[in-house]
């Protein structure tokens, strides 16, 4: 931690802050952008009131201008359907709040523990499951982090930290060191899961100095989960930067959301595998959808989800399938939808 280490990294964080500062936010500035029907636009304002737009200009060129339906664009489009009240799509679909061990900290399954490092995203997807989230309570200075830290160090039988949020890569490299120091230094924990949609929608973000700052203990192993949902995500400045993070040695993880409209289909789905491993990333999971209000629109069925994933499994090898999950409050670990 010492300042030169700082000054650097402030030279290195410039264009990631400055592609973050792009990011469009603008109901019209997007519609305008991808020339999208202007039936949409008074719905998209209305929605954007309940979880605001947002979406990197990395992630906006990826999209094809013109197709309302776009797999990516819907991922962020507000639309009129977030309005729906429907039965069983709740504000807690995850039961973090039961899981909370301390402010940031969540202790659901045995051996890991999650830190809420930020509220903050590069992007607002609509499907969220933490769009309710109360992360106004959860910490936001260094020293409001000792009391997590502190259970942390307690609990020998922690083995994993997982910093998640939010997205934890939107904290600066010099906030991210100070948490990665004082995890490093708890003996018992031995690996350090990111849980990030950086690689994805802000690739500028892996940078020399975040690898290092996940490489450098030998005592703590990086594991980098990122969050793609659809092949076209999964290309030029994003592809390079997953190839980055894998030629550092960091196991990589995709997990994907099951989500109508986006991804439901096999063809995409195995396009979307294939790729993630041609670059050495892995399909860890893919998600049914946490039941949070406002996301009903984009449920699946579990019998179709199951369908999808065998016709997955005839086609690629067996790592190349993304174990179907579901979170289910109360259980000890992801289910597996059967
Ligand atoms: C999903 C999750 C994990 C990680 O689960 P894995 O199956 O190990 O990927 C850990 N803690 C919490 C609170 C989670 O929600
Ligand atoms: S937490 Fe993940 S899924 Fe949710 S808005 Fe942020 S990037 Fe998207």
């Amino acid at each position: 931690m010492s300042q030169d280490g700082e000054i650097s990294y402030a030279v290195d964080e410039k264009d990631w802050h400055r592609s973050l500062a792009y990011a469009v936010r603008d109901i019209d500035v997007l519609f305008d952008r991808l020339d999208l029907p202007d039936h949409l636009r008074a719905a998209a304002h209305r929605a954007a009131t309940l979880f605001p737009l947002m979406v990197t200009e990395s992630f906006l060129r990826r999209m094809t201008p013109g197709d309302p339906h776009d797999p990516l664009l819907r991922q962020v489009l507000p639309l009129d359907a977030e309005f729906g009240d429907v039965d069983g799509f709740t504000i807690d679909a995850v039961g973090d709040e039961a899981a909370r061990r301390a402010p940031g900290l969540l202790h659901k399954y045995e051996g890991r523990a999650l830190l809420i490092t930020t509220g903050s995203c590069a992007v607002h997807c609509r499907y969220c499951f933490r769009r309710h989230y109360p992360y106004g309570e959860e910490p936001r200075r260094l020293d409001e982090w000792d009391a997590a830290l502190d259970v942390l160090a307690d609990d020998e039988s922690i083995s994993e930290v997982i910093l998640s949020g939010g997205d934890p890569l939107m904290l600066t490299d010099a906030r991210l060191e100070q948490l990665i120091e004082r995890i490093a230094a708890i003996p018992h924990v031995r690996r350090l899961r990111v849980h990030s949609r950086l690689p994805i929608v802000l690739p500028d973000r892996i940078t020399d100095c975040l690898i290092d700052l996940l490489t450098r203990h030998d005592s703590l192993t990086p594991i980098m989960v990122v969050h793609a949902n659809h092949p076209a995500e999964v290309v030029n400045d994003c592809a390079a930067a997953l190839q980055q993070l894998v030629a550092n040695g960091i196991t990589t993880l995709n997990q994907a959301v099951l989500l109508r409209g986006v991804n439901d289909n096999p063809d995409v789905l195995t396009s979307l595998s294939e790729r993630l491993v041609d670059l050495g990333v892995i399909p860890y999971y893919l998600h049914q959808l946490d039941r949070v209000h406002g996301t009903a629109h984009f449920e699946v069925a579990d019998e179709r989800a199951v369908a999808l994933i065998d016709t997955l499994r005839s086609r690629l090898p067996g790592y190349a399938v993304p174990r179907l999950v579901r979170e289910v409050p109360g259980e000890l670990s992801k289910s597996p939808v059967l």
